[in-house]
């Protein structure tokens, strides 16, 4: 199963995200972001999962 990194630049109303290369805290492999259903970094080696604060 290929995995590919989506790096997204994430452009909101009164947030954004810039560092787009998150690191994971429990393995350190690259984190990939996801928009929906709710903002989120996650890991595709270890499945870790970090939500993002909604600043608004
Ligand atoms: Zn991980």
């Amino acid at each position: 199963m290929p995995y590919i990194h989506k790096l997204y630049e994430v452009d909101y109303k009164n947030w954004t995200i810039k560092r787009k290369n998150k690191t994971c805290p429990r393995c350190g492999s690259f984190m990939a972001f996801h928009k929906k259903p709710v903002p989120r970094w996650h890991c595709g080696k270890c499945n870790y999962v970090e939500y993002v604060k909604q600043l608004f």
